[in-house]
């Protein structure tokens, strides 16, 4: 009897413990998207692209950069360029630089050229790939 008392607290113990936070997959049945970290506009358009952090698996993390799209002739990638400006301090001036980036454009973005975007760093996507549109600005 005290053996089978002490092995049913040890399997209530254990499930206890067994219990796992939820899944993206179910949380993506649950809200449509994926709660990628980050305070932006979800857009509102679904996709089924596995590269895309609101619909897919991607994640994101490091640089966030705004910039505007410059190209778009790629299938699922822009081109975003941003201006900046760095001090020069033997001339105490301002020198203005480009910086050029490619980014992946999930479907339910579909940023086109002129539009301001911000792009957020992620995986290697491709050899010139590591970012991922996660937001257009709407004027
Ligand atoms: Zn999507």
């Amino acid at each position: 009897m005290v053996a089978d008392s002490e092995k049913k607290k040890k399997t209530t113990k254990r499930t206890k413990m067994v219990k796992k936070p939820k899944k993206d997959k179910e949380k993506v049945k649950a809200k449509g998207y994926r709660d990628i970290g980050v305070d932006i506009i979800v857009p509102k358009k679904r996709c089924d692209d596995r590269n895309c952090p609101f619909h897919g698996t991607l994640s994101v993390r490091g640089q966030m950069i705004e910039g505007e799209v410059i190209s778009d002739k790629m299938q699922r990638t822009v081109i975003v360029e941003k201006n900046y400006r760095r001090y020069i301090p033997k001339y105490e001036r301002y020198e203005l630089r480009t910086g050029r980036y490619m980014a992946h454009n999930p479907p339910c973005i579909n940023a086109r050229t002129g539009a301001k975007v911000k792009i957020m760093e992620c995986r290697p996507l491709s050899k010139t790939k590591a970012f991922v549109v996660i937001e257009q600005k709407t004027k």
